[in-house]
Parts: C-alpha cells; structure tokens; sequence
C-alpha cells in the first residue's frame, strides 16, 4: 500500500489503543468570557478550568503548546522542573499510552515530532490566525498544515479533520471565530464592527481627558465588542458538537486558549504588548471522548 504521507514507511507502528488528541485552541478566549457563555458541550468533558497561558499572544503561545505545556495552573512552592515532570506525565492518561515523561521529547521538545516519529500518530494542523501559517517553524513534525480560507470557520475545519484505523491522529485547530472582530461565519463582514486599529490607537495616543485616561475606545464599543465574544464562544461550543460527532470514540479533547483579551480593563484592548492579569488568564478543560 503506498504510504499517506512522507516518511510513513519508517514511521514506528502505533502502540494499541492509542488515543486520538485533539488540542482545540479558542484564540484569544478570556476564561470570564467562555464562562458567560455558558457552554453546555465543552463542559461533558469535565469542568473548566481557570488557568494561565505562558504567553501574550499567538505565536509564542502556540510555540509553547506545541512544546506539550499547556496552560499552567500556577502552583506556588513548586519548582517548575517539578510542575513540567508532573503535567508531562498527564500524557499517559491523555494517549493512553503508559511511560510519556518530558525526557521522552528530548532533545527536540515538540510534541508533533514526538507523537508522529517515536509513537507513530499521523499529525495535522489546521489553523485560523495568519501568524501561525504553514511557512512558520510551528510546522514542523506535522504531516498536513494548513491556514484555512477564512479565519473564523470551525465548522470548515471539522469537515477537513481526518481519522483512520491505522494509526492514531494528533490534531491542532487554531479556532478564529473568538479572535477580534469576534464574527460568525454567516456574518457579513460588512457588519463587523468597525474599529480603525492599530492606526487608531496612536492617532489618539495624545488625546488623554482631563483624568488622563487613554480614551481610544468607548465604553459602549468596549461593552459591544466582549458581547460579541460572549456570542462568539457560544457560537464555538455549539461547534463542538459537531466536533465531538466527528471524532471517534476514545479521542482525547483538550479545550483551551492561547491568551486573553482585553476590553478596556485599565486602559488595555485586545493582546500582545500588554501585561495585565486578564491577558494570561485562559479557560481549559480536557478529557476522553466516550
Ligand atoms: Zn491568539
């Protein structure tokens, strides 16, 4: 039979029983916003947690996933050497496969080369944010990777997901529609709020008001924009319905973010250059697909 992708004739047969691992980024999903979403298909899988990304924004963020760390719980008194070993050794519940520890990924220390050269999964990525497209070092270890069409279409991207009884399957999906401007997919564009951007920001940088405060938003647009995102990560939990009828049973889903947003908290808009408790704070919940 020929092989399905490069390098599959040398790739390691998988260990039976083996899970699928699926790793759903809601990006730029604030923890508040997914619980004022109130969602009702994220949460079979268990409660959701209020944790921390390890950065600001896309890049780094998804660098930082794709290493195998996922958003931390930021325990004190504990070494981080420690906190890796122990959130490593959750691999072995999460592939269901005994003995995954951090060593096992050295010296590389990325997990899609790991899954797909030592324990033989097939790995795929779709993702939503032009910043992590194909061309970026994140795409390395992955079989398929690809930037979908449109950036805020989980729905597209369940479609294109592929499973088969060969080898178990690793996948990515970077997941747009709660990224700004926070717009469904049957959306017009030319109804998505407008805002003038980054331009914007520093053509007002010098128009403080008599408090000082930075006024390059208002607050009823501040308001709108984080009810759009409510809507949006709404809108996404209904996705993963879709998603959960998609995947076999005994796949492994972790629900998480890359990083926060603001709305306006202490003078800060969306992420990236800004150090502030909400733009680390993410939602996550994981567990196995019965
Ligand atoms: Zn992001």
């Amino acid at each position: 039979m020929a092989a399905a992708y490069d390098g599959e004739e040398e790739r390691p047969d998988p260990t039976i029983g083996a899970h699928n691992l699926v790793v759903v980024v809601l990006d730029s999903l604030r923890f508040d916003t997914f619980l004022a979403a109130e969602p009702t298909v994220a949460t079979r899988l268990g409660s959701v947690e209020r944790r921390w990304s390890y950065a600001s924004w896309t890049a780094p963020s998804h660098y930082n996933l794709l290493m195998g760390l996922l958003p931390h719980s930021s325990p004190s008194h504990v070494y981080a050497s420690e906190y890796y070993k122990q959130d490593f050794l959750r691999y072995t519940e999460r592939l269901g496969i005994p003995g995954i520890e951090f060593k096992n990924l050295l010296p590389r220390m990325y997990l899609p080369t790991y899954l797909r050269d030592t324990l033989g999964y097939s790995t795929h990525a779709l993702v939503s944010m032009p910043v992590l497209n194909r061309h970026t070092p994140l795409n390395t270890g992955f079989d398929t990777y690809a930037l979908m069409d449109r950036h805020n279409d989980m729905a597209a991207m369940v479609d294109r997901m592929h499973f088969d009884d060969v080898r178990p399957s690793f996948h990515l999906l970077n997941v747009g529609e709660t990224h700004y401007p926070y717009a469904l997919p049957n959306e017009d564009p030319a109804d998505w709020p407008h805002i003038s951007g980054v331009h914007g920001v520093f053509k007002h940088l010098d128009e403080g008001d008599v408090g000082g405060e930075l006024q390059f938003f208002d607050d009823d647009r501040l308001a709108l924009l984080r009810r759009r995102q409510v809507q949006a990560a709404s809108y996404v939990d209904s996705v993963l319905e879709k998603l959960f009828d998609r995947v076999p049973r005994g796949t492994w889903l972790i629900v998480t973010s890359d990083h926060g947003e603001l709305f306006g908290e202490d003078g800060y808009f969306g992420h990236g250059p800004i150090l502030h408790e909400k733009v680390f704070e993410v939602p996550f919940v994981e567990g196995l697909v019965r």
